[in-house]
């Protein structure tokens, strides 16, 4: 178990912001027209891929690194993963189109760096990062906003070095693939939605977190049976694990599952690599909850819901937790904001199993 928690937690996208505001305007400008004054501030945008809190994590440089571009997928790797690259790139832009076809949702650009790790390499490490710094025009009404077009570097993808094709890779490698990366980019179309900047509704974690769970899930069962497996397997595990802990079998998804990105935003001096707080159990079960929930909203409402639910998110400009529930509550009839808040664990454990084929 405490293996499959480490795997999972390799999911997990951090982010750290760092401002840092550069020597003053480039462009004077009316006083009147101040609230629309640009500046240009440097950036620096880090991705991270945690596994061990308590180990050091390694800066990889990806300046010297070959890449592939297939339309909206890039991937960097070494010399020695060409063959490698080429197949996740395929795989990747095969995904992209499945869940645009589905859910009707673009999930954008996208790029992945794979790092060769050896599993000695890999004990050794806490985790591994990728920083950028970046010069972005900024007005300066929304300096204190995260940018909506911040680039992000790409997401570390850990391989073992001797890996050629991703059909050889272990369930652990070909779900960071299948499974990850789809649901990483919907945290990315989802913050690109949120083109206002900076309003995040903590409580609608559990809604987004589903979402991009269900996403990585569809693009795994149609494109890899083996991480496909490896993923909803981990999730049953999981939520027997949280049932057995439970006196009482039901989660709050509005409350509990506040979500792991940590952004910050510091000026003058960069953030610091390290997320401020760790994921509780009760935090990782709640990707079992946050599966379930739109799992079952599919199966009793036929996934046209999402697809609905998701253009009417985007013509609305991304409301807030409760107005979301509102509109998924009158696509499908039923009480959305009280089934969040009360998601009942027994059902949802059935829920997993039945995908799993259990
Ligand atoms: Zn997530």
């Amino acid at each position: 178990m405490r293996n499959e928690l480490i795997i999972m937690m390799i999911a997990i996208l951090l982010l750290a912001l760092g401002i840092i505001l550069s020597q003053g305007p480039i462009k004077s400008q009316d006083k009147d027209k101040q609230e629309s004054e640009v500046k240009t501030v440097t950036i620096t945008v880090t991705t991270s891929s945690v596994w061990d809190r308590s180990k050091p994590m390694k800066e990889i440089d990806i300046s010297n690194m070959p890449y592939l571009r297939q339309g909206e997928i890039t991937i960097y790797f070494e010399p020695a993963q060409h063959r490698l690259a080429q197949e996740i790139s395929q795989a990747l832009t095969t995904g992209w189109r499945l869940v645009a076809k589905r859910l009707g949702i673009l999930l954008g650009a996208w790029e992945v760096a794979l790092i060769a790790l050896s599993e000695a390499e890999r004990a050794e490490l806490g985790g591994v990062y990728i920083r950028q710094r970046v010069q972005v025009r900024q007005p300066i009404k929304s300096l204190f906003q995260r940018p909506p077009e911040s680039p992000e570097p790409p997401f570390p993808v850990i391989v073992p070095p001797d890996l050629q094709s991703l059909m050889e890779a272990d369930p652990k490698t070909q779900s960071s693939i299948y499974v990850t990366m789809p649901h990483e980019a919907l945290h990315k179309a989802v913050s690109k939605a949120l083109d206002k900047g900076w309003r995040f509704d903590p409580q609608t974690r559990g809604l987004e977190d589903g979402l991009a769970e269900y996403i990585g899930h569809l693009v795994a069962r149609e494109l890899s049976p083996v991480a496909y497996q490896w993923h909803i397997k981990s999730r049953v595990e999981a939520m027997r694990d949280l049932l057995q802990r439970r006196e009482h079998p039901t989660y709050d998804l509005t409350r509990e599952f506040l979500g792991h990105i940590t952004i910050t935003i510091s000026l003058e001096r960069e953030s610091s690599q390290e997320p401020s707080q760790d994921i509780s159990l009760e935090e990782l079960a709640g990707y079992s909850v946050a599966l379930a929930f739109w799992l079952q909203i599919a199966q009793k409402h036929g996934e046209g819901v999402i697809k609905t639910f998701w253009q009417r998110l985007s013509q609305r400009g991304f409301p807030n937790a409760k107005e979301a529930a509102q509109i998924l509550s009158e696509l499908t009839g039923e009480d959305i904001w009280t089934k969040l808040q009360k998601m009942d664990l027994h059902e949802v454990l059935r829920t997993l199993e039945q995908a799993a084929g259990l």
